[in-house]
């Protein structure tokens, strides 16, 4: 469901460049043409062209080839020889639709979810899991060879030259891919009189009603359904965005993927939410493992779905859930991984690649709410993290309380002016950890990376293609890309997620 899937669910994240295929510095991940911008075009919009399909763009597009040119195609996939019809063109790639398929990828599914195409929120449910797995290494170890000019062991002309070369492992991927979402939020709508509560349809701000999203957590799924019952029978108005008139405009369920707690948010337009405490009473009754409900008014910016209040109607303002042995408390605006069972992995593969022994000093740049410095915490002599948004470095705080950890200190700021501050200040990292948005580092950030000489870089990435322009830098200030370790955050949609083992190699 697309309101559901923004990002992946990393909503303090900034800068999505992933809205456009080839968006952000970084350049592409699926081969844009090298037609030079003056020449005449070999397709014309309009025109319906055969197209053999070589890869998967930025948001599970196949790449196709038609007449030399490159073209992204919704729903086409590698080794497929399809008819598009082209709908757009820019210098050096186009888009075009799908008009048939001629000869099949023997990995080709029929979306198990009834509103796939209608939803948007998931990429890639037309393609078999284990060559979605598969498609994701290639995208990371493409970039790492494209972008980054890396060896990749394995690979290219000079494949078999293991020294010095990048491991790409194949992806970790679910035993069961399906259900893995920790969190949703459901915009809700008035439709003929009635409450509907789903998805936006693909380019509007129409509300589809469905109950169910395959992705999410069968309590959460269960959570919201219960709630829009209990919303009908009280007659609680829907927000109605034509006409501004309503009051409840979303419902976001958190639950603990080891806990079972729930978390109930209703977010409302303006600051009323009618029959409040019965609401929340009715819902505390039916829902089972529900500690928490709330009432958030939204402040209307775009692309937050809660603004900055929120009011406890009924138990706590806080779930818990665990991540390994480290215990979070999860408020309605705290941002927590919303792949629970993935981020283990994830996090094992950081810790790996930091190579801890009990002795070193870890930095952990871009730290949200503290996740992997606390997770890294124990094993290591001390942690710095840093973060942006000061409410997260809060929870950080309130995190290490939480599990009685006190060898970790975080600081709000910006990671590149943090970094140099604690330089001056006579700190060194032995393993600096980076967990960038979709823009990667700062080139600041970088160069003190380099200027701090660590004995390892843990970088973890959402984007293949900042991350190998990243890497290239480190590269060259002294750092050898040793192994990438790619990890299925987000199966069934389009998001590349992974983790590189750096070491110095100077001396
Ligand atoms: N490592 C965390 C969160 C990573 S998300 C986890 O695994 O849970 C990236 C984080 O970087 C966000 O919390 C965002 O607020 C923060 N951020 C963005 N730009 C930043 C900057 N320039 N310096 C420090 N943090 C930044």
């Amino acid at each position: 469901m697309a309101q559901r899937n923004g990002r992946g669910g990393r909503t303090q994240r900034s800068g999505t460049a992933a809205g456009r295929p080839g968006g952000g510095r970084g350049g592409a991940q699926g081969g844009r043409g090298e037609s030079p911008s003056s020449a005449p075009k070999p397709v014309a919009i309009g025109e319906t062209v055969t197209a053999e399909v070589i890869g998967i763009g930025h948001e599970g597009e196949g790449v196709g080839r038609a007449n030399g040119f490159t073209l992204f195609i919704r729903g086409a996939l590698p080794g497929e020889r399809v008819r598009a019809r082209v709908t757009g063109l820019k210098k050096q790639f186009g888009y075009a639709e799908l008009v048939e398929v001629l000869e099949a990828s023997a990995d080709r599914l029929v979306p198990p979810c009834p509103v796939y195409d209608e939803c948007g929120g998931c990429q890639l449910q037309h393609l078999g899991y284990e060559a979605q797995l598969a498609a994701k290494r290639r995208i990371v170890a493409d970039s790492l060879q494209r972008i980054g000019k890396l060896r990749v062991a394995g690979e290219g002309a000079d494949s078999a030259a293991g020294e010095g070369a990048v491991i790409v492992r194949p992806t970790i991927g679910m035993k069961d891919p399906w259900r893995y979402r920790n969190k949703i939020q459901v915009p809700i709508g008035e439709r003929e009189g009635g409450l509907v509560g789903g998805f936006y349809a693909a380019g509007s701000r129409r509300i589809v009603d469905a109950d169910r999203c395959l992705i999410a957590s069968e309590e959460a799924d269960d959570a919201v359904r219960v709630v829009k019952a209990i919303a009908r029978e009280l007659g609680v108005p829907a927000y109605d965005a034509d006409t501004g008139l309503g009051a409840l405009r979303h419902v976001v369920v958190k639950t603990g993927y080891r806990t079972g707690e729930t978390m109930v948010v209703l977010v409302t337009a303006g600051p009323e939410l009618p029959q409040a405490e019965r609401f929340a009473a009715k819902i505390a009754e039916a829902i089972p493992g529900v500690e928490s409900v709330c009432h958030n008014v939204s402040d209307g910016s775009p692309g937050a779905v809660m603004g900055p209040e929120t009011k406890v109607l009924w138990g706590r303002d806080r779930i818990y859930d665990a991540i390994g042995d480290v215990r979070f408390a999860i408020s309605a605006h705290s941002f927590y991984q919303v792949n629970p069972v993935q981020t283990e992995a994830l996090y094992g593969a950081a810790l790996e690649y930091a190579g801890l022994t009990g002795e070193e000093t870890v930095i952990d740049a871009y730290c949200g709410v503290g996740t992997i410095s606390l997770f890294l915490a124990r094993r290591a002599k001390r942690v710095y993290g840093v973060e942006l948004v000061p409410e997260a470095v809060r929870d950080a705080q309130r995190n290490a309380e939480l599990n009685g950890i006190d060898n970790a200190v975080f600081e709000a700021g910006r990671a590149e002016e943090v970094l140099p501050a604690w330089q001056e200040r006579g700190i060194r990292a032995d393993v600096i950890v980076v967990d960038p948005p979709r823009k990667g580092c700062d080139a600041a950030l970088l160069d003190t990376i380099v200027a701090m000489r660590p004995a390892r870089v843990v970088y973890v990435s959402c984007n293949p293609s900042t991350l190998a322009r990243d890497l290239r830098v480190l590269e060259d200030g002294g750092f050898r890309t040793v192994e990438a370790q790619p990890v299925d955050m987000f199966p069934w949609t389009a998001h590349v997620e992974c983790v590189i083992g750096m070491q110095r190699i100077d001396t």
